[in-house]
């Protein structure tokens, strides 16, 4: 049932091409069998957004969403005025994958919102119950969107890293972007001091944002990794997780790899040459893919958001309204940001 007005029609961002968005209207569905409306209050922008910013969208882009509950279709058990955040894939929940919990691989996905849906920059988003997840009262929706790429991508791929290495002292995040500011955080949140978490970037902005995050910054522009490792009084890493995509980073973190040392590639891009003998089988290292994350581990990242809410919060630097989605992708594309918020 409607729990508040819903127009039939609103306007949206039009991801028109050569870095222009424009605004058009679009009717406002009806949820159907399954279904519900969201009323979106915040939206994260996302490195992986690049393409539509400069190749367009057929779609309202946005896959970081955070909203309202305001209509609900048959069949569904979401009540109208629940708050909640939009896991990106719609997985089917019966395939292989799926019944295990491994949402992220869905051999018969419907979709991905915000690429091939409708996603979170309108102000109202239509998607299937199955990916919403409440997040109750107490957590404000700018903050929830941190479920998403900040908290979700990261903390799935230091969980893939430590089932092969479990005595970490010492992880390194490639690139200070986003999700690799994420990396340091949960790192910190989970280890606390006992691990010490590198991180490497080129934009001075965001180390200095990773240093406030408690990371031991190192500045490409200025020295390699190893030696940036060396100056911390570290020589090598446990865990590696790359954030930026580049093939460089990740031969760079794979030549400081401890002995049992994992790499863990988050971050879709560039390749990595493998010598397998000498960089895989002798030392017995691993190189892991990790693809977004499985639904249920926003269960267990709220309770951490919670429970860290300023401190996480400090990833959000600029926050913009949706009028100026413009400006927003403009910021944050420059490099010269956090984590960037379009809010409704
Ligand atoms: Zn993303
Ligand atoms: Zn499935």
């Amino acid at each position: 049932m409607t729990g508040e007005a819903v127009p039939g029609e609103m306007v949206v961002p039009r991801f028109l091409g050569r870095g222009e968005i424009g605004f058009v209207p679009k009717p406002v569905r009806e949820p159907g069998r399954g279904q519900l409306l969201v009323k979106v209050k915040a939206n994260a922008l996302c490195g992986s957004e690049r393409g539509q910013f400069f190749d367009g969208s057929g779609v309202t882009p946005g896959h970081e969403a955070a909203g309202v509950v305001v209509d609900a279709g048959p069949e569904t058990r979401t009540a109208a005025g629940t708050r909640g955040v939009i896991y990106l894939m719609d997985f089917c929940g019966e395939c292989r994958s799926c019944v295990l919990g491994f949402t992220n691989q869905c051999t018969n996905k419907r979709g991905d919102v915000g690429f091939n849906r409708d996603g979170g920059y309108g102000p109202y988003v239509l998607v299937n119950e199955n990916v919403f997840c409440p997040t109750g009262d107490d957590v404000p929706l700018a903050e929830a969107t941190m479920l998403l790429d900040v908290m979700g991508i990261t903390g799935h791929a230091i969980r893939r890293g430590l089932r092969l290495r479990e005595d970490v002292r010492t992880l390194g995040v490639a690139g200070a972007g986003p999700v690799g500011l994420g990396t340091l955080a949960m790192a910190r949140i989970w280890f606390g001091s006992e691990v010490s978490v590198v991180i490497s970037d080129l934009s001075p902005y965001r180390l200095d944002l990773a240093e406030r995050l408690g990371g031991k910054v190192i500045d490409l522009r200025e020295k390699m990794l190893a030696e940036g490792l060396q100056e911390h009084g570290l020589d090598v890493v446990d865990l590696a997780i790359d954030t930026s995509g580049k093939g460089a980073a990740r031969q760079s973190y794979l030549e400081v790899l401890s002995k049992r040392g994992v790499l863990v590639c988050a971050g879709h891009g560039e390749g990595l040459s493998l010598d397998v003998s000498r960089d895989l089988i002798a030392p017995e290292r691993a190189v892991l893919g990790s693809e977004y994350f499985c639904y249920d581990e926003l269960h267990s990242n709220l309770q951490l958001l919670r429970d860290n809410l300023p401190y996480l919060g400090q990833i959000i630097t600029h926050r913009f309204a949706v009028q100026d989605i413009q400006e927003a992708f403009e910021n944050f594309l420059r490099g010269e940001t956090g984590k960037v918020l379009v809010e409704q």
